[in-house]
């Protein structure tokens, strides 16, 4: 078995294991203004054709300019994949017919990519870690997109998306299961999103992926692949491969052989079927662009991009482990979206980060959940959920009481300080005031005193009662030492 072979990712056949490889081609759209090789806008959403120069268009004679932009941002996504940044790139013509690609061929790079090797740092739930290759990064323009159902006998032509920047990101065929090859897409698209070359939108089409999947026995040399091509959810590239490694199974079981080929997943079914078989390179007849000069950068240019380069999420998780204290899990949670980590390091700036970080992920994610929604919904700002951990720390509020603070937050708004003032939910620290629900309780309950010299753990429920007398306020510490010293409790 190779050392990524696993015993529980194996799939059980009816003549024994079987072992899915999975490798992965992410298209991830290049956050930028303008497209590839000309001004025109990428907004997403404009009026059919609205946003088409005379290059997107093809017209004859028109010339493209690469824009220097998303050569950056392809650069800048290399070195937060860990990857080779090439000097040295070249943009060829990937030749093929189709009514939305109004140049005939597809302006891309194929020898020689921007980015070369990378890796990337999977960790899955159950604490696994998988190490996935990077084989290339390489850019290239998108087509346009034909509309079939404007009219009962034409199809039309939006040339919008023709043009727009697009990042090829191919991993080698390091995975080994639907989850892996899950997490491997989060993950990569955690990265982009932090580095804002992506906005990693599946539902809008920035990024999709087209998944490569074939079966083996355990240790066997690998099998023919199957490309399924643009699953554009992350739930439907686990379908999708679950699908697809069961189907190739059967008809090896069957004593059938697996033909290479290109399939599409249908979101209804869950199934796979045949689109056509697999083109080769050579079918594109691919050349060096004639219109393009080779893309020549400076170490100086890639040095300058890399000092400018935020924290990434491995590096976030790392420094929340050792310097906060997180548990590797809780680092997980809050690293995983951008949108999150922003959040979180809100609360945790100046103040006890393990705190921050449980109230964000107990209170905040636990809520969220529970409702339905995402941080971005959140109607607690990280303000106000820092105020009420200030509130904890100073000793105006107790724990207790701060839930009920960050309930009325969620539902009501409002300052967390004003709110605890106007409702009277400061906690007592008045010992007087204490000591007499602490009596009372005492007085009301003899019984229990006497048991309590025999059992001393009955002095929680003392602490619940007087708790409930002073309705939460009374400050948790001084009611056990109150009450012990009237019990006689050490
Ligand atoms: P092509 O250019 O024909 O698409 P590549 O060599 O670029 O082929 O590979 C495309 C993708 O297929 C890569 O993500 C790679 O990891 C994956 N891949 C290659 N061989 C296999 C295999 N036997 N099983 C599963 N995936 C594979
Ligand atoms: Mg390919």
């Amino acid at each position: 078995m190779d050392a990524k072979t696993e015993k529980s990712n194996l799939i059980e056949g009816a003549t024994g294991d079987w072992e899915m490889v999975i490798g992965m081609e992410i298209h991830a759209q290049v956050t930028s203004n303008a497209k590839l090789f000309s001004g025109a806008s990428t907004e997403f959403g404009g009026d059919p054709n609205s946003h088409v120069s005379l290059v997107d268009a093809a017209m004859p004679g028109m010339l493209p300019v690469i824009n220097e932009g998303c050569v950056a941002q392809a650069i800048r996504t290399g070195l937060g994949l860990k990857a080779q940044i090439n000097l040295n790139s070249v943009f060829d013509r990937k030749n093929y017919f189709y009514p939305d690609l109004p140049q005939g061929y597809q302006i891309s790079q194929y020898k020689n990519p921007i980015v070369g090797e990378g890796e990337v740092i999977v960790d899955l739930l159950s604490g696994e870690r998988v190490i996935v290759g990077i084989e290339r990064l390489h850019l290239e323009q998108d087509a346009g997109k034909s509309l079939h159902d404007q009219h009962p006998q034409f199809s039309y032509v939006d040339l919008n998306r023709s043009g727009v920047a697009l990042m090829e990101i191919v991993s080698k065929p390091d995975l080994r299961s639907s989850e892996q090859a899950r997490a491997f897409v989060s993950k990569v698209r955690t990265i982009l999103r932090y580095l804002g070359t992506c906005d990693g939108n599946m539902e809008q089409g920035s990024l999709r992926a087209d998944v490569n999947v074939s079966v083996r026995r355990p240790g066997d040399e690998f099998g023919t692949r199957c490309e399924i091509k643009n699953v554009n959810s992350i739930r439907f590239i686990g379908q999708a491969i679950e699908y697809e490694a069961r189907r190739q199974i059967e008809i090896l079981e069957d004593g059938g052989e697996i033909h290479q080929e290109t399939r599409l997943f249908d979101a209804k079914t869950g199934e796979t079927r045949s689109m056509r078989s697999k083109e080769e390179a050579h079918d594109y007849r691919y050349f060096p662009d004639p219109d393009l000069l080779p893309l020549e950068l400076t170490q100086a240019f890639v040095d300058d991009l890399a000092k400018d380069l935020p924290e990434l999420p491995d590096e976030k998780r790392a420094r929340f482990i050792a310097e906060y204290g997180l548990t590797p899990y809780d680092a997980d949670v809050l690293v995983s979206e951008r949108e999150s980590v922003d959040y979180f390091e809100a609360v945790a700036k100046g103040r006890d980060a393990k705190q921050a970080a449980n109230w964000v992920i107990n209170e905040l994610f636990g809520r969220l959940n529970k409702e339905g929604g995402t941080i971005v919904d959140s109607p607690v700002t990280a303000d106000q959920l820092g105020a009420i951990v200030d509130l904890i720390k100073s000793g105006t509020i107790s724990g207790k009481i701060a839930k009920d603070v960050f309930d009325i937050v969620w539902t009501e708004g409002g300052d967390p300080a004003e709110i605890v003032e106007a409702r009277g939910l400061k906690q007592v620290t008045d010992t007087g005031a204490i000591e007499k629900a602490v009596d009372e309780v005492i007085a009301a309950n003899p019984d229990k005193v006497e048991q309590a010299k025999e059992k001393p753990a009955l002095i929680g429920w003392f602490v619940g009662q007087v708790m409930k007398a002073t309705q939460g306020k009374a400050s948790p510490q001084a009611v056990n030492e109150l009450l012990k010293a009237k019990l006689g409790i050490d």
